[in-house]
């Protein structure tokens, strides 16, 4: 399948002005939904995973505690995950919106966030739910590869790059996430029903959360999300 390489939309740049969450257990496609979401609309795409990935390549003390953790598919603790959340969104690009990917995870993260936003004077976000059988997750996130570049996404059996290996996009070298083997995934679903699914009604009692059918095309379910946040607009 063609992998379609979202470029900002000049009727979309500067008017997000909001924060929109992507909620929903590892390989339910959130990553690729939430860095479109956010070219399209010229914002920053945040993705906790990716920081705290970051902090690892650069062996810093966060990534040093964060390490350990992400190997055996724990959540990292909030002290960490909050100080460098807070940090991000203070830099200018964040002024016109932001889109988070793997964050929040846990209702007091949510809980933080909703405090913060207010601070900063933004509105509350938009949660984007995505539901999807757990059945399918397995394929999605063993065949998952990343660039190691650009950090786009591709997956070897549902939407392959042009040549094996190789990122679309800038050429980079594509690469499996060491917590996307099969042995580390069961503990990180565990952790998503545990800490995370009830994020899903925190935000339902709020008004906020949207579900998306994620076992749809990519491009359905890009449809659907474009849907969603325009008519939050
Ligand atoms: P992800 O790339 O979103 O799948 O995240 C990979 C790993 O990073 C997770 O399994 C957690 O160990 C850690 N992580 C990412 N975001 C958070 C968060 N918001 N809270 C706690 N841990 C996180």
């Amino acid at each position: 399948m063609e992998k379609s390489v979202a470029v900002p939309d000049s009727r979309l740049v500067g008017r997000l002005q909001r924060a929109v969450i992507f909620l929903g257990p590892p390989g339910a496609g959130k990553g690729t939904q939430a860095q479109e979401l956010a070219r399209k609309y010229g914002v920053p795409h945040l993705s906790t995973g990716d920081m705290l990935r970051e902090n690892i390549a650069l062996g810093n003390a966060l990534g040093e505690q964060a390490k350990p953790l992400m190997a055996r598919g724990e959540l990292v603790p909030d002290s960490i995950i909050l100080k460098m959340v807070a940090k991000r969104i203070e830099r200018p690009d964040c002024s016109f919106g932001f889109v988070f990917d793997g964050f929040p995870r846990t209702v007091a993260q949510a809980q933080w966030l909703g405090e913060l936003l207010r601070q900063h004077g933004l509105k509350q976000p938009v949660v984007v739910h995505f539901v999807i059988d757990p059945a399918l997750l397995m394929r999605r996130i063993t065949g998952r590869r990343m660039c190691k570049t650009g950090g786009d996404i591709y997956n070897i059996y549902d939407r392959p790059p042009k040549v094996p290996g190789i990122c679309d996009t800038d050429g980079g070298e594509l690469v499996q996430r060491p917590d996307d083997r099969e042995e580390i995934v069961a503990p990180r679903l565990e952790a998503y029903a545990k800490m995370t699914a009830p994020l899903a009604a925190y935000y339902r009692r709020l008004g906020r959360l949207e579900d998306v059918d994620a076992a749809q095309s990519v491009e359905q379910v890009s449809k659907r999300v474009l849907e969603i946040v325009s008519k939050a607009q």
